[in-house]
């Protein structure tokens, strides 16, 4: 597990902002239309002065004559500056969120089992979908407005500076305090939206175990339990989301409240009679003018924060999941098709730390092409120590080896390349038949290679009535299929990968005798040639293998062949009699 230190506030906004800055041209554009917006707002403020001054007070023909022109060539410029400055902004957002997604999905095809192990898939998912898109607003909106907005300010400020400096003080001053305050405000926001990133993770979480749960929710009537664990996640959401608004507006009230005293201080001095001698009309109304309409930009500003720390907060989670250590690539001892000789050295492995062994001094020589059975009470480790050949895991004491060399020595996808895997829970994906059977295989193989696979399989006679045939689609994870159509898909996909090795992990447990019997057949096909790991709980289908290995409590307690255990008279003799009883 690693352990990660929180990054600052600041160093992920920085983090994030290279994001966007890697499309700087298109930045710099959205910043220049920015200060063209920014410039056109306070000119329209500019012009009312000498409208007045000059307009009104010396009624100048030629001057009425300019204005309209101005305005409308004015809010021209504003209109077109405007969309400029929008779209270049949502476009960067747009491949902000592309990059960060493809980058978040690309690291989490290449994490370790172990990850999966303490994460769960509706959390996962939800960064996936709802915090990606949380930082859009970070990298967009934030910028934007304080670009613009800060720009408009200080072009209203210098403006009312210009006017009458002295007026223009008491805005300054009431600056720092508004700073403070929106200090403060932030780190609440932070933490607030954290929790509500992981209540969105909660809800997606909830609900995808209530989908793929459902019929286990059905039969033991559970959906009040359901309902109600589910009322709660969602009202905490709801919950959150409200303290969050109260923050935003209590600040938001709080900022032009004290915003408000700056231009009290300031009416208030105006009035006094020798300032008011000293201002024309046109001064005295664009002063005013100004300084009401510093307001939006100043509502702006200080509401900025809030996405800000929304983007902030998720991309924390978003950056700490990119920066997980993916799974070691491995040696580079080339391997281009393993003889299948398997060796185990001593192998401790533990799932955790704090966690018992599950493997404690495993050693076993295999050689090439011999079937090896393990059998042993459930929990005894014999699944545990299949899942370090394709290294899900890595033991934490001695070693296993293949044709001779560590497993480490060689590159992880040459060593995978080797195993063909089926196991209880098949996985199928939304595809067709074909597609299911060929997966992972570049190039595709031709139709009629998949054709063999089928029959060997014992698939092809159910395959051929289904409509479509090879191209009918299996459904979400294989559900139009039976358990046993399932499983001979596996077998044929096995085939299909003609790997050097195989492991059978209770292949054939959840099967009838019907589909059992078939595929029996279709294991004798797959095992021809192969070195061949096995699992099973029916002692019948062991019987006939090379090698019976005996494990318990993460250790092997007798190996030998059938008839050797069965003389011996031990825990074999004991299983054995117990099933033989049964039956
Ligand atoms: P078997 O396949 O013989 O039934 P396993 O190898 O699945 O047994 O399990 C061996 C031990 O390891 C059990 O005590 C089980 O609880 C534990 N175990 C299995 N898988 C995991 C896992 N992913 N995380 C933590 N512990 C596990
Ligand atoms: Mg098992």
């Amino acid at each position: 597990m690693t352990v990660q230190a929180t990054p600052s506030p600041s160093a992920v906004y920085r983090r994030l902002l290279t994001y966007s800055l890697r499309y700087w041209p298109v930045f710099l554009a959205a910043i220049s239309a920015m200060a063209l917006m920014s410039a056109t707002e306070v000119s329209f403020m500019a012009l009312v002065k000498p409208l007045l001054d000059e307009g009104f007070w010396k009624k100048d023909p030629h001057f009425f004559r300019l204005m309209p022109l101005a305005v409308v060539g004015l809010f021209f410029v504003r209109g077109v500056s405007s969309f400029a400055a929008n779209y270049s902004m949502v476009w960067i957002a747009r491949r902000v969120v592309v990059n960060l997604r493809g980058e978040l999905f690309n690291r989490l095809l290449l994490l370790p089992v172990r990850f999966f192990d303490r994460q769960s898939a509706g959390q996962l998912i939800s960064r996936l979908t709802y915090n990606v898109e949380q930082v859009s607003q970070a990298v967009t909106q934030v910028p934007t407005t304080l670009v613009r907005d800060s720009l408009t300010t200080m072009g209203m400020l210098a403006y009312m500076a210009w006017v009458n400096w002295r007026l223009a003080v008491f805005c300054f001053a009431v600056a720092p305090l508004i700073g403070l305050i929106i200090q403060f405000v932030a780190r609440r926001f932070r933490s607030i939206s954290r929790r509500i990133q992981d209540s969105v993770g909660n809800v997606t979480e909830a609900a995808e175990e209530a989908v793929t749960g459902q019929r286990v929710i059905k039969i033991h009537n559970g959906q009040e339990v359901e309902r109600r664990a589910f009322q709660q996640i969602n009202e905490r959401n709801r919950w959150l989301q409200l303290k969050l608004t109260v923050t935003q507006n209590t600040s938001d009230a709080l900022i032009q409240f004290i915003a408000s005293w700056a231009i009290a201080a300031i009416l208030y001095f105006i009035m006094q009679p020798d300032q008011l001698s000293a201002m024309t009309p046109g001064s005295f109304v664009s002063f005013m003018g100004a300084m009401l309409s510093l307001r939006s930009p100043l509502k702006n500003l200080s509401s900025v924060n809030e996405p800000l720390q929304r983007g902030v907060a998720a991309a924390t989670v978003i950056f700490q999941l990119i920066d997980e250590t993916p799974e070691p690539v491995g040696g580079t001892r080339a391997l281009a098709r393993a003889r299948g000789a398997i060796e185990f050295r001593d192998v401790r492995f533990r799932y955790a730390d704090d966690a018992p062994e599950a493997l404690r001094g495993v050693s076993l020589k295999i050689e090439p092409g011999q079937t090896v059975a393990f059998v042993g009470r459930s929990g005894s480790g014999k699944s545990t120590l299949l899942s370090l050949l394709p290294r899900f895991y890595d033991p934490q004491a001695g070693e296993i080896r293949l044709d001779g060399h560590d497993l480490r020595d060689y590159p992880v996808a040459r060593l995978r390349a080797q195993l063909a895997l089926v196991d209880q829970q098949v996985r199928l994906f939304n595809a067709t038949v074909a597609e299911n059977i060929a997966y992972g295989l570049d190039p595709p193989p031709p139709e009629a290679k998949i054709v063999e696979a089928a029959r060997a399989a014992y698939a092809w006679d159910f395959i051929e009535k289904l409509p479509g045939g090879l191209q009918a689609p299996v459904g979400h994870n294989g559900v139009l299929l039976s358990g046993g159509q399932r499983q001979r898909i596996a077998i044929a996909r096995a085939l299909l990968r003609d790997a050097p090795l195989l492991i059978l992990d209770e292949a054939t447990s959840a099967l009838d005798t019907e589909s059992e019997r078939y595929i029996q057949q279709a294991l004798a096909r797959l095992v021809e040639g192969r070195t061949t790991l096995v699992i099973a709980h029916r002692l019948s289908t062991v019987q006939s293998a090379d090698l019976i290995v005996v494990m318990q409590d993460g250790q092997i307690a007798e190996s030998g062949r059938h008839d050797e255990l069965l003389a011996r008279n031990g825990l074999y003799a004991a299983l054995y009699r117990m099933q033989f009883e049964a039956a």
